[in-house]
């Protein structure tokens, strides 16, 4: 390669992140982006479930967003089949819906809701209450009330406040809610990083370093109306690998020997929350259920053996692993902009209202041409939405053939977790539909909102 040469090449890829590599053929799916059974056909059109996405997009419009259920229903078996013996709670918040509610529980899981609004969604899809467990850090009375009324199996405590709120409750209700105690252990974990302190300075869970987990452990346990079955902690999100699980873990289990060496009681439980990881982009390598469900396994066999404790039955609560790798958004492209040569903005027909991740998390996501192969050369493209932000970006950096061009569909690989959850009307912009494809059949399991949704809150 000449040094001109050298020099245009570096133009043109100098400024992709370090991580990100040109691809030799843009076409090419990575299997650890892609719902299992999405495809590139031999016409070069994308399809899942048997259908393409062509056909989706004339049918529904675009954007949408498009679960494979082969796939999401496939995830749901591993993390059950990894913890058998335990307990598995999809994390509702990452989605939630009635089809995915329903889908969940015919696969065996249980489910975690954190609102009256996720418990209401959970009990109309007929999730039954006794595998509902309720979070939160400010459930209100009413939201307390309807759990108990509705018998959820488990209401996992936050605060003092909480405590004394839930036992008037079930007292005038001569009920006797399950509880946990949400303890923070000074373990905060972020994708490849976590940070161990002994202060814990957040608004979740009781402090186990200050004492304020004992104290609300003591506390219900000299309270009739409530039942304490376990502690529980939950250290972030994006994670790859148990060392963050271990320390959190092994301080967990502490305050769970302290309590029976105080009290005389072993709690038949322990939760270690959810937050595992998943390919967002070529560099992200996620464990496979079975190999998470191994390592904490290891690590909480260890520390009960050193402690003389039995094995309390475990639970966990991935949103993320299960629903995020299921689904993925579909866009047309609007317009094409090369900008000082620096790279190419291709604007898609949603965005931050429909992805609000990169804007505020940063998150990085990845995409494809969808409706056709290419064989133009790769460029550096940013994907962005029609919102009015500059930092309405969809994908901050991926490689695209350099035709792509106003029409073309593009998919974004892993939006199943917290987009359509998280998804607004900025700009007045209606919701994308979600689509749930399998076997040749799409079926739409929320429907694209519309104006008249729209005007129809707007009463004044
Ligand atoms: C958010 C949350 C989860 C799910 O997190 P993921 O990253 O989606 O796995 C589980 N448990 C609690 C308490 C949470 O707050």
């Amino acid at each position: 390669m000449s040094a001109h040469e050298a020099g245009a090449l570096h133009a043109e890829i100098g400024h992709a992140p370090v991580w990100l590599r040109q691809p030799a053929d843009v076409n090419t799916l990575l299997p650890q982006l892609w719902p299992r059974t999405v495809e590139r056909g031999a016409d070069g059109v994308l399809s899942v479930g048997g259908r393409t996405v062509r056909e989706l997009a004339e049918e529904y419009g675009t954007p949408a967003y498009v679960l494979d259920e082969v796939d999401f229903r496939a995830r749901c078996r591993e993390w059950r089949d990894a913890f058998a013996g335990g307990e598995v709670h999809y994390a509702s918040k990452a989605f939630c819906c009635k089809a995915v509610v329903r889908i969940v529980a015919e696969e065996g899981l249980s489910l975690d809701v954190c609102t009256g609004g996720e418990l209401a969604v959970a009990l109309a899809a007929g999730m039954p209450a006794g595998r509902i467990a309720l979070h939160g850090n400010n459930k209100s009375v009413a939201e307390l009330t309807r759990a108990i009324e509705a018998g959820v199996g488990r209401i996992v405590v936050d605060s003092f406040d909480e405590i004394d709120r839930l036992t008037a409750l079930a007292r005038a209700r001569g009920v006797r809610p399950r509880v946990m105690v949400r303890v923070t252990a000074g373990v905060e974990a972020h994708t490849h990083e976590f940070i161990a302190t002994a202060h814990e300075d957040q608004k979740f869970g009781f402090s186990l370093a200050s004492g304020a987990a004992a104290k609300a452990a003591s506390r219900i346990l000299h309270e009739d109306a409530l039942e304490l079955v376990g502690l529980h902690s939950h250290i972030g999100s994006q994670i790859f690998d148990t060392s963050g699980f271990e320390i959190s873990a092994r301080r967990v289990l502490s305050l769970h020997a302290a309590i029976r060496d105080e009290h005389g009681v072993e709690l038949p439980e322990l939760d270690l929350g959810g937050g595992y990881g998943i390919a967002y982009t070529s560099q992200d390598t996620p464990s496979t259920a079975a190999d998470l469900a191994a390592g904490l396994r290891k690590i909480v066999a260890e520390e009960c053996g050193l402690r003389n404790l039995a094995v309390p039955r475990l639970s966990v609560e991935p949103g993320r692993a299960i629903v995020g790798p299921a689904v993925f958004t579909l866009y047309e492209v609007g317009t094409v902009k090369d900008v000082d040569g620096i790279r190419t903005y291709v604007s898609v027909d949603g965005g931050m209202s429909d992805n609000i991740r990169t804007a505020l998390y940063n998150a990085h996501y990845s995409a494809t041409v969808a409706g056709r192969a290419s064989s133009a050369p790769p460029i550096l493209a940013r994907v962005v939405g029609k919102h009015c932000e500059s930092g309405d970006i969809v994908v901050q950096d991926e490689f695209l053939p350099g035709d792509v061009q106003p029409g073309d569909l593009l998919a974004v690989p892993a939006t199943g977790a917290y987009c359509r959850s998280m998804a607004s009307n900025y700009n007045h912009v209606p919701r994308p539909p979600v689509l749930a494809v399998a076997g040749g059949v799409a079926r739409v399991i929320v429907r694209r909102e519309t104006e008249d949704d729209l005007l129809a809150l707007d009463v004044g």
